[in-house]
């Protein structure tokens, strides 16, 4: 009898989860927005307090919402890949993490060439620029990483976004720790993302990914 309940009880907080996710992962609430309270939500739903309780906690550990004591609980980020995936990436070797960095790279400038409209291609050739002119001073690649974060967005797939922000947590902890490094100066990544930028623009998906590809290979280098 009472595993019966037990089980009863949490299908329902499962199937709670269940519902909670798909309504955020649908965009019911935007990111940073404040979800419903917990009252609300229960009356919602047909189920008690605690269920949703418990149901929030899930979906806190994954990384969907957090909770702020006093104001709510929040929404972070509209899927579980991000959270799941930075928090899991860092098990694998560097190389690793940096073959299938490569593999997103290549085929988000294959899909940017294809899908990138003239505003898109202005903002990454301003991108370029602004790396360009501030004389390849990066402050640990803040003027680079805007232009791979410009390209992945242009490749116009979310879920490659979320698979490369997964990613891009762990690759900013190895570069502070050492274990990624720059694998060339500021001339060979301009010049690299030069050519890359020119495929773009020119609409040549095969000409991107051949470009992001060379590019993957020394723009971050595993030490280990
Ligand atoms: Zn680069």
């Amino acid at each position: 009898m009472t595993t019966g309940a037990r089980s009863m009880g949490s299908d329902r907080a499962r199937e709670t989860v269940r519902r909670l996710q798909a309504d955020i992962t649908s965009g019911r609430w935007p990111v940073n927005g404040r979800i419903p309270t917990e009252a609300e939500l229960a009356a919602e739903f047909g189920v008690g307090r605690s269920t949703i309780r418990e149901a929030v906690r899930s979906l806190a550990h994954l990384g969907m919402v957090e909770p702020a004591p006093g104001r709510g609980t929040f929404v972070r980020s509209l899927n579980p890949v991000r959270g799941v995936l930075s928090d899991f990436v860092e098990a694998h070797s560097w190389s690793d993490i940096l073959a299938v960095r490569k593999a997103l790279e290549v085929q988000a400038a294959e899909l940017a060439a294809r899908n990138a409209d003239e505003d898109g291609v202005e903002r990454l050739r301003l991108a370029h620029r602004a790396d360009v002119e501030g004389g390849g001073d990066t402050e640990r690649g803040r003027a680079p990483g805007q232009f791979h974060a410009l390209l992945i967005e242009l490749s116009g797939n979310k879920l490659l976004a979320e698979l490369y922000a997964g990613l891009g947590a762990a690759i900013r902890a190895g570069r502070s720790r050492g274990t990624i490094v720059s694998g060339q100066d500021a001339a060979g990544r301009q010049a690299d993302h030069a050519t890359l930028l020119a495929a773009i623009a020119a609409g040549d998906p095969a000409g991107a990914a051949a470009a992001a590809a060379a590019h993957a290979d020394h723009d971050l280098v595993a030490t280990d």
